[in-house]
Order: structure tokens, then sequence, then C-alpha cells
């Protein structure tokens, strides 16, 4: 008896939390500001229970209130919920091989600040890289508390919930250690313990992520027609994302999308992975920009092969491409040609291959709306925090 009404309130609790949630997203989906009584129409609850939901969104400053549009219904007019423009922010920190980036989106997932730096952080100790990503860092929060900061009023503060960073690498998916940044020359650094200490405050730990899985991200949320594609990112090294169904997918240990280290050219120049005749090694920055004739030809040749053979694995039907390549239509092209020539299934439906509007940035973007969207799906976890 006691251990059974000793989970009630823990059940309770989740039950609460999961309708917290249901009627966050319904706001965040909504095309118009959503009232009260549209909230409790659509899930089915009282207006009651509808509305101490939206009062705790309120509360925990996840949401805003808006007036009506004038004269939108013949009775009293009823104000609704949107997204809140001002509180929690996601700060998404990018080490790139040639920049070091830094981007703020808030909770409508609109992107607030944005810096880059380039320098080639090749050869350089993760200790001073981390050094600068943290006190880039910094720059952009003291930048979101200046008294002249461009928000709209009192009160609209921007306050940092969680800090993501995007590595070029394999990140280990329990949290914050680089396995292996080749491009980098990084082995095994925990990114996070590094950082932590060094980074301005927030309530939620650190956490880190691979810089084209977060791209990927930044893609899905700027554009609602994606469902299933593959996201290549070029620079330096070359990686990828996949989204299926509108929903990344990271692989069984979190390292899927490792397209620069497919082999393209048996045999071929030797990689920093320490394989042969990687993509990377014909498509990344550095092969490029060789001054050999052939060298795009090349490229999009060992591109187009490569996602084609991603694209008859999982039946993807657009490709993005990111990074480096979103300036780069004679690439574009190359990789349109390669899959028509190498998808089986090309002929009854082609795959639509496009650049990313995103650029070089999406990495910083992607980071940090993953720490948006953790608290889109989890509103009842930032309900105390202050
Ligand atoms: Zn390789």
């Amino acid at each position: 008896m006691t251990s059974a009404s000793a989970r009630v309130p823990a059940r309770q609790q989740s039950i609460r939390a999961s309708n917290l949630a249901l009627a966050y997203r319904l706001v965040l989906d909504a095309p118009t500001p959503l009232s009260r009584a549209a909230l409790a129409a659509a899930t089915g609850m009282t207006r009651a229970t509808a509305g101490a939901l939206a009062d705790a969104l309120l509360a925990a400053g996840l949401v805003q209130e808006v007036a009506p549009p004038p004269a939108s219904t013949a009775g009293r007019p009823a104000t609704g919920l949107v997204p809140a423009s001002a509180g929690w922010v996601g700060l998404g920190l990018e080490v790139n091989v040639d920049h070091l980036a830094a981007c703020v989106v808030d909770l409508t997932g609109a992107v607030r600040r944005q810096v880059t730096v380039d320098g080639d952080q090749r050869g350089r100790e993760p200790g001073p890289v981390l050094a600068d990503l943290a006190a880039l860092a910094h720059r952009v929060a003291d930048d979101l508390a200046a008294p002249d900061a461009p928000e709209t009023g009192p009160g609209d503060a921007l306050r940092i919930a969680q800090v993501a960073v995007a590595v070029p690498g394999l990140v280990r998916s329990d949290g914050g250690r680089v396995l292996r940044a080749p491009n980098l020359d990084w082995q095994d650094v925990d990114v996070v313990e590094e950082l932590t200490p060094r980074l301005p405050e927030a309530p939620a730990r650190p956490t880190v992520g691979n810089e084209a899985d977060y791209a990927a991200l930044a893609e899905l949320d700027a554009d609602r027609e994606l469902r299933d594609f593959l996201y290549v990112s070029g620079e330096i090294g070359v990686g990828a994302g996949v989204v299926f169904d509108r929903r990344p997918f990271t692989g069984s240990r979190g390292w899927a999308g490792e397209i620069g280290h497919v082999t393209v050219e048996p045999g071929g120049d030797a990689c920093r992975c320490g394989a042969r005749g990687c993509l990377e090694t014909v498509a990344g920055l550095d092969a490029l920009r060789s001054p050999d004739p052939d060298a795009s030809e090349r490229a999009g040749s060992g591109l187009g092969r490569a996602i084609a053979a991603a694209v008859n694995l999982y039946d993807l039907d657009t490709v993005v491409l990111g990074g480096a390549y979103a300036q780069r239509p004679d690439l574009e092209e190359l990789v349109r040609a390669a899959l028509a020539e190498h998808v089986v299934s090309a002929s009854w439906a082609p795959v639509a291959v496009r650049r990313s509007r995103l650029g070089g940035t999406a990495a910083a973007i992607g980071a940090a709306a993953s720490v948006v969207h953790r608290i889109h799906a989890d509103p009842a976890a930032w309900e105390a925090r202050d």
C-alpha cells in the first residue's frame, strides 16, 4: 500500500510533464497564436486543465501572450500564446579546422547573435583552442547582457540555457568526450570537462556533438518541407548528417554520417584517418584548392559516388550540400549527374540536390537550436529554473 501510494505522485508528475510538453508542442506548431480555448480543444482537456498548463508555460517564461488581431471574432477576443522571444536561448559554439563560431538561437527558433572568427586551428593543442572558444562564448554572453543590446524592452533579457559545442569528429554519445577529430588532430579530448569552468554561466551542463549532425538539424529547422535527406558538409573534412522522417539519425553509437572516410579512390592519396582514397582526399577543401585543373571534376565525381551509395542504401529523396559546397554550383551539377548515373532508382524518381542556404554557419546554428529543441521537448524541466 505504501509503495503503491508513493508511486502515484511520481506517475502524476510524469503525466503532467507529458501534458505540458504536448501543450507546448501545440503552441510551437500553431500557425497563429493559440488561444486557451483552442489549446483545450486540441488536447481534449478541460479548459481549466489546459489553462493551468498555459499558466505554467507562461510562468516558466517559455511562452508569451499576444493580443488578438483586431476584430478576429465576434465575441470576446482571446489572447493567444506564442513561443517566448525573450528568456532562455541556446548558445551554439563551433570548433572547425579553419574557424571558430558562436551563435544564439531563441525559443522561437530565431538566430539572435552570430560570430565567426577565421583562423587555422590545425596543429594547435586542444587547450588553447578551447580557451579561444570560451572567450568567444563570453563575448557573445556579454553582448546579450549589454544594456544597449537590441532587444525590445525591459525584462526581455536573453539568458543562456545551455551551451552546445559542434566539433568535426567522433563524439562519445554519453557526453562530452571527442574520441577523434582527425583534421584537428584531436584524440580523446574531454571537451565538456575542459570547457565547463571557462564558459558563461548556464543552468544545464554543456554538451558536444558532431558538426554535420548539428548542421543537418539547422537545415531541418530552416525548411519545413524536408523529411528524409542527407546533409553533406564540405570543409577541410567532409561529414554528413542523416535525417529520417524529420528526425536526425545518428546511429547506434552516435557516429553515423562519416561519409568523408568512404573510399572513392582505392589505393588513392593518404587520408588523415590513416586509410587511403577517402572522399576527403578528393573532395575536402584542401583538395578543392589544388591548382590541378581536374580538381573540381574529381571532387564532384567522388562526392556524387559516395552520396549515391548512401541514397541507394537508405532511399533518401533529397541531398543538401552545405559548408563550402554551398558556394559551389559546379559541384551541385556534378553531384546531380553522378546521382543520375549511380542511383538505381534515379530514372523513376530523381534525387533532389540543392545547396544549403545557411552556408558555413549551419553547425553553430544547429548546435544552438539543439538546446532549444531540448527545452521544447521537456518544458517541465525548465519550470523551476532561474
Ligand atoms: Zn579517411
